[in-house]
């Protein structure tokens, strides 16, 4: 099989649509939400396995506790083993896949050939010190929670629910309940995300 040329490093999601779009005319916003990360994965020419243990070879360690990894090519390949024991909730396993894509995007110039996740990598209290991981969960969550597309979705279902509640604001969680699903995306990612959104205005 014939690979294509390794992508470029990105730095950004809005760069990452750029990019998918001039070299595989693939716009990755069109259809969403939801954002389709596996298609993105499989153009981006990563491999995503899923067996019930990793079979490749990681200088790391890995165990039940192992969410996710990411092995990086000299070559530009990859190879994602996302843990089933630890993603059977789809929007975990969007998340886990979301933050590999960001490794992927963004630190493969950094001589680094791995990046092995679990609970406190993935969390983005926990990785807030630690500069690769907290990077990985912005970009994840700015993947699968796009500023415009958030924006876009959110605003006629904050105008249904003002007009419905004769009101002039929308409780936060009623919001999130709404939006999650059509993201898939957890209640909680969202919620840290509109916050994130909210505080940046
Ligand atoms: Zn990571």
């Amino acid at each position: 099989m014939v690979k294509a040329a390794a992508a470029p490093q990105i730095l950004t999601v809005s760069d990452l649509g750029k990019y998918l779009e001039s070299k595989f005319g693939y716009d990755m916003f069109a259809d969403a939400p939801p954002i389709d990360v596996d298609h993105i994965a499989s153009l981006l020419g990563i491999d995503v396995v899923e067996s019930p243990t990793f079979n490749g070879t990681t200088a790391g360690s890995i165990d039940d506790d192992t969410v996710g990894l990411i092995t990086l090519g000299k070559q530009g390949t990859a190879t994602v083993w996302i843990n089933p024991r630890q993603n059977s909730y789809e929007p975990r396993r969007r998340f886990t896949l979301a933050h590999e894509i960001g490794h992927f995007c963004l630190h493969r110039v950094d001589g680094r050939l791995e990046f092995v996740d679990d609970k406190s990598t993935m969390s983005r209290s926990e990785s807030y010190w630690t500069r690769h991981e907290s990077e990985a969960n912005s970009f994840a969550a700015d993947l699968l929670m796009p500023t415009k597309l958030v924006n876009a979705e959110g605003r006629p279902i904050i105008d249904a629910y003002k007009k419905d509640n004769d009101t002039t604001t929308m409780p936060l969680d009623r919001f999130v309940a709404q939006m999650a699903p059509r993201f898939h995306v957890s209640t909680m990612a969202m919620e840290y995300r509109v916050k994130n959104m909210l505080g940046k205005r």
